[in-house]
């Protein structure tokens, strides 16, 4: 029998549902095939998502010897999620010199092209777990049966589709309805994961969400943009996990005028972590490409700032006003 390859699969820095749920669920099929994969997360899981992870993971904040081991010495590197090795973080110098055979599956726009062997990019996508998902139904072994998956590989694919759509609210096509059904058919339970990832949260989380809103939320009422600062400080008053803010950024695109949002996360490692939103008409993604050092999706990005959090706001207003007028110069 020929010598089965080493295969390691890697996702994101700060990885959420859709990091999680497509690298895991990769990694189970790939399991019931018979290989041995090794799963390398740059940081920690959420503590939702740690039931998604099998028992052997390496994290790199934790053991980075051990992670950049299994990135070097592998022959085949999937990534996952990502659209540059620049978004896995401290792993990405062992990443992008690997010598592996390196494979992209995305859902992002502007994949790095130059730093892949072969791509799978789908920007049309809701997530990176819906686009696992049929690749893995076109496999010999699915023969486009969901219920030829394991279940494991199902709840993991399926949390990714939930939490990149924001629960079934953005980024929706027939394909990931059809996914859905097929799911729900093969046996996945939805409300157990809509449970886990929307009904469990700790009491901080709604402690922190009410203080952002009210106390650190800030408008541009102008241009239709509103911001929040969320600081080291406030991180330690309300025992803040990572994580713990996903979606807070969302919530002041519920008012009818604005159609920007961003929340600006002070960090330990010397920069401010960016996540932006916008209704449709606003490209977020070209505003984190232009101003914020990242990228991302049309209505979704985020990105980087080297500022200390009291100059974000200044930032903020002159980013937003020089690129509507570089967007729209009448
Ligand atoms: P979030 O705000 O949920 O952290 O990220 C929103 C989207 O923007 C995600 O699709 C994510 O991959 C992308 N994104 C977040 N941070 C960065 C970044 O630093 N650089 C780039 N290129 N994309 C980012
Ligand atoms: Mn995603």
């Amino acid at each position: 029998m020929a010598k089965q390859p080493i295969i390691t699969l890697l996702t994101h820095t700060h990885p959420d549902g859709d990091a999680i749920g497509s690298t895991t669920g990769l990694y189970h099929f790939l399991e019931g095939l018979g290989y041995r994969p090794t799963l390398v997360l740059p940081d920690p899981a959420p503590a939702n998502l740690v039931d998604l992870l099998p028992d052997q993971v390496l994290i790199h904040s934790l053991d980075p010897v051990a992670a950049d081991q299994a990135l070097t010495h592998c022959d085949i590197l999937i990534g996952l999620d990502f659209n540059q090795f620049k978004r896995t973080g401290s792993t990405e110098t062992a990443a992008s010199h690997s010598s592996a055979r390196k494979i992209l599956i995305d859902h992002h726009l502007n994949p790095d092209t130059a730093a892949f062997d072969q791509i799978f990019s789908e920007a049309g996508r809701s997530s990176t777990c819906e686009l696992v998902y049929y690749l893995l139904l076109a496999h010999p072994t699915v023969q486009q049966s969901a219920s030829k998956l394991s279940m494991d590989t199902l709840y993991s694919l399926t949390t990714g589709l939930i939490t990149d759509t924001n629960n079934f609210n953005n980024s929706l096509s027939p394909a990931t309805f059809r996914m859905a059904a097929d799911v729900c058919e093969a046996g996945v339970d939805l409300d157990r994961i809509t449970e886990k990832i929307y009904r469990s949260n700790r009491s901080n989380r709604i402690d922190l969400m009410g203080f952002l809103l009210n106390e650190r939320r800030f408008q541009l009422k102008d241009v239709g943009a509103e911001y929040m600062l969320f600081s080291l400080q406030d991180q330690k008053k309300f025992d803040y996990l990572s994580g713990e803010s996903e979606g807070f950024v969302n919530l002041p695109l519920q008012t009818k005028r604005v159609r920007l949002s961003a929340l600006f996360t002070e960090t330990d490692e010397g920069c401010i972590r960016v996540s932006l939103r916008s209704k449709r008409g606003f490209s977020a993604n070209r505003l984190a490409q232009r101003f914020f050092n990242g990228g991302g999706h049309e209505n979704a990005a985020g990105g980087k700032l080297y500022l200390p959090l009291d100059d974000v706001a200044a930032y903020f207003e002159k980013a937003v006003r020089t690129f509507l007028l570089e967007e729209d110069p009448q």
